[in-house]
């Protein structure tokens, strides 16, 4: 079954999802997962069917510049205590679809789309090796080949990498074929660059379609859906990104947070975000790929042998 989305839009009014200068960036970066509603009335909570994760209208502008999005924002520095022995670190859970993507209680994934950004990317890096955890990083295929070492370090780190197009486009306003050059353009990107193959996919601003959801998956690409939206693209103060989501946590009690190493606000929060989910009791899991032991090719295989029998 489709884990459920979560699709709080605008649940702080305090937050604004732009910075003075560069509206098209924000909205673009806001609109990673939702695009936050003009309408404050809309907190919605969370969608039992398809979520409203369609976030532009056609005239929304998008920025097809992915390179241009780290380094946006002033640093802030928030520090966290991030004193050991640690109990954060989760079991290891090897998935080959997205069926295999079952979380138990107090169990999260934390994700990292957009990247890599030289700086924030790293700074994450060593909070996570602080806490002795592993995340999965969602990488746009421009911003690994603009900055490859960032990306190899990710990889050697033993993190997870997943693909997130080439130039993060709303795959949703695509043609069909345009759509699955932009997936399988970001794929090999990334894969050229790390050197192996990535089997973890997750759409740009979620912006799904039930045909490409099952192209992708044909593709042998497992789909990272959101259960957690951090909103880190909010220009909010770290703080308010950690108590966002331990409150959505709270709520749900498991699954995949969202959140983006190209933010200077992520990378300060995350220890103190680390801090509480290992303070609570929450586990951070491990995530692999499986590869797919019997694939489609064998079953219709089968089923000809029978008609030939
Ligand atoms: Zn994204």
């Amino acid at each position: 079954m489709r884990p459920t989305f979560i699709n709080v839009l605008l649940s702080d009014s305090n937050d604004l999802p732009s910075s003075p200068g560069r509206p098209a960036v924000s909205l673009s970066l806001a609109g990673c997962a939702t695009k936050p509603a003009n309408d404050a009335s809309l907190k919605t909570s969370f969608a039992e069917e398809e979520p409203h994760h369609k976030p532009f209208k056609a005239s929304d502008p998008i920025d097809m510049e992915p390179t241009k999005w780290a380094g946006a924002e002033l640093e802030t520095r928030e520090t966290g205590d991030t004193g050991g022995p640690h109990h954060l670190v989760g079991r290891t859970l090897e998935v080959s679809s997205l069926h295999d993507l079952k979380l138990s209680d107090k169990e999260v994934i934390l994700s990292f789309d957009d990247g890599p950004a030289p700086g924030k990317t790293e700074r994450i890096l060593s909070t996570l090796d602080k806490f002795g955890v592993k995340a999965t990083f969602m990488m746009v295929g421009e911003m690994a080949e603009a900055h490859p070492a960032t990306a190899r370090k990710v990889f050697a780190d033993g993190d997870t990498i997943g693909s997130h197009t080439f130039r993060h486009p709303d795959l949703d306003k695509m043609s069909f074929d345009m759509a699955m050059a932009e997936i399988a353009r970001g794929e090999h990107a990334v894969a050229k660059v790390i050197g192996t193959d990535v089997s973890f996919f997750r759409f740009p601003y979620l912006a799904d379609s039930k045909r490409l959801r099952t192209a992708v998956a044909m593709r042998d690409l497992v789909v990272m859906d959101v259960d957690i939206d951090s909103k880190d693209y909010f220009n909010s103060k770290p703080s308010a990104v950690v108590t966002r989501t331990m409150d959505q946590l709270h709520k749900r009690g498991r699954g995949i947070i969202l959140m983006h190493d190209i933010h200077q606000r992520t990378a300060t929060m995350l220890p103190t975000l680390l801090a509480r989910l290992e303070s609570e009791g929450y586990k951070v899991v491990t995530l692999k790929y499986k590869g797919t032991f019997a694939p489609a090719t064998n079953l219709i295989a089968q089923a000809s042998l029978r008609v030939l029998r």
